[in-house]
């Protein structure tokens, strides 16, 4: 089965306005959950630096229950889809 990752809820959980850093906590389907974070890169523009999967349920790539980077390899594509809700407040 390949994962393909579909996003059912995005929460920004923290955000920092005058560093420009929010986080979020992302689910998926299968209760999949992972913690993300954008910066602005040097371009100026909101990306992710940092993606990290929630131990809650096992990964749905590798079913481990313990840490992994799976989900970095859809960084860009969650990157596109979150900046598309238009969830990051702008000052
Ligand atoms: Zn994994």
């Amino acid at each position: 089965m390949t994962f393909k990752p579909s996003i059912k809820e995005v929460e920004l959980v923290d955000r920092n306005l005058e560093k420009e850093i929010y986080q979020f906590v992302v689910t998926m389907q299968h209760q999949t959950k992972c913690r993300v974070v954008f910066t602005k890169d040097t371009h100026d523009q909101l990306t992710i630096s940092e993606l990290s999967r929630l131990p809650n349920v096992p990964c749905p790539i590798c079913r481990n229950d313990y840490t992994c980077h799976c989900l970095s390899r859809f960084k860009d594509t969650l990157e596109r889809e979150i900046l598309a809700r238009n969830l990051i407040p702008t000052a």
